[in-house]
């Protein structure tokens, strides 16, 4: 497909653009995926902007969205990120007065600096024996982040329950055995959407937990690695709805996941703090007349406009209506084919299937298991193709016994 002008340049180019063209005609032939976080949903009406924004110029939002700092280079969109930041942490009873927040470049970005700041703001309070602890079921970007920017502290993953959410049992475990241990402060990462299942860790609880065990609100910390489901939490009238600065400290939702029409851009919020970024140097960096704040220095300008547009191209409200009810078709049709299913949010899950069923719908599996996400672009009539290629597979023997977790999880 063309929608860039082509101005021959070489005929190396000019070939090489129609190897891309091709390799995306290839990519656009397949059946939509139904396992991975990647909302695809009527992308064409982003094109227009999408070739705006790379016409003759790429867009460099280095610096800081909030601060309101005229910028010496004008190719940036960086007072368009600072109203998207604005909306976004609203959700979350944040404002840019008690709140701080930049598009990182991607979800784990999002969870390092989270991390980074809790580490950062506990040793300016004077702690020294720090614990870093998340779940079992965290996304691996999350142990990884703790080596990178916490890596004096020791680390624990807890234990999940069926459901992939943090048992606050063991969580207590953990914590009593913190106390014994000398570890004076807590840098807790909860997951609302494990990557697999969707596992949602309840953040109140565990708050209660950190309390009860002793620890006071300024020796902990506590980050939300929401990727996915932080992007329809508001929408979901079940949901708890937590608070920055209340319940939590800071939170990462990836744009590309939920909203997605653009790759990488992670919302990043925390609340203000008066320890902030206290153990760096806070004066501006005079040519970029910023106070460097990021993990990333250059950032692209094109996703915080992405995202705005993509925010206002749909009513999330039915978008997410449309997919539960999605879910709930494919939860009875599938079970009426006999299988064990279940089912949290948007997400799935169910006895692995052939290795062809899982190419052709690009389904997500772990072990025995395999995971289909209700995004918005999962069309009903794909997921009927998909309940007769099920029947298929069953009937040919190809779908794998029933686990036991999902024996467990269909029990009433
Ligand atoms: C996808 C995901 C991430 C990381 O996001 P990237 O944008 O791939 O870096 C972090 N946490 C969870 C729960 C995720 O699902």
């Amino acid at each position: 497909m063309e929608f860039c002008e082509r101005t021959s340049v070489n005929a190396a180019f000019d070939a090489y653009l129609d190897e891309v063209d091709h390799a995306e005609a290839e990519v656009a032939a397949q059946k939509p995926m139904l396992g991975y976080p990647l909302n695809c949903h009527e992308m064409r009406p982003l094109l227009p902007l999408h070739a705006t924004l790379h016409r003759d110029y790429t867009l460099n939002n280095c610096g800081d969205p909030l601060d309101n700092v005229e910028k010496p280079w004008k190719l940036n969109t960086l007072k368009q990120e600072g109203r998207l930041i604005t909306r976004l942490m609203e959700r979350w009873g944040g404002t840019p007065q008690n709140c701080w927040g930049y598009i990182t470049t991607g979800g784990t970005e999002g969870v390092t600096k989270g991390i980074a700041l809790g580490y950062e703001r506990l040793r300016a309070r004077g702690y020294k024996n720090i614990l870093v602890v998340y779940s079992k079921a965290s996304h691996y970007c999350v142990p990884k982040a703790a080596t990178l920017a916490a890596p004096s502290c020791n680390k624990v993953s807890v234990e999940v329950s069926d459901t992939n959410s943090i048992k606050l049992g063991k969580l207590d475990d953990v914590l009593r055995s913190a106390q014994v241990l000398n570890v004076d402060a807590i840098l807790l990462c909860c997951t609302l959407g494990t990557t697999f299942f969707g596992g949602c860790d309840d953040v109140a609880g565990a708050r209660s937990l950190l309390i009860e065990n002793g620890f006071g609100s300024s020796s902990f910390y506590i980050h939300i690695d929401a990727a996915l489901h932080g992007g329809f939490w508001q929408e979901d009238k079940q949901t708890p709805k937590y608070v920055v600065g209340r319940h939590f400290d800071s939170i990462s939702i990836s744009g590309h996941k939920w909203f997605g029409g653009f790759i990488a851009g992670c919302f990043l919020a925390t609340k203000k703090g008066s320890a902030d970024d206290a153990t760096r140097d806070k004066s501006q960096i005079e040519y970029v007349k910023m106070v460097d704040r990021f993990i990333s220095g250059s950032r692209s300008g094109a996703p915080a406009v992405l995202w705005m547009a993509r925010l206002l191209q749909f009513d999330w409200q039915a978008e997410l209506d449309r997919c539960y009810a999605n879910r709930d078709y494919l939860v009875s049709a599938l079970r009426s084919l006999g299988l064990k299913v279940a089912s949290q949010y948007v997400n799935v899950l169910l006895p692995r299937p052939s290795e062809e069923v899982v190419q052709k719908w690009q389904l997500m599996c772990v072990g025995d298991e395999a995971q289909v996400l209700l995004l918005p672009h999962a069309e009903r009539h794909y997921l009927e193709e998909f309940v007769e290629d099920m029947k298929r597979d069953i009937e040919a023997g190809n779908v794998h016994h029933s686990t036991e977790r999902l024996k467990r999880l269909e029990e009433p």
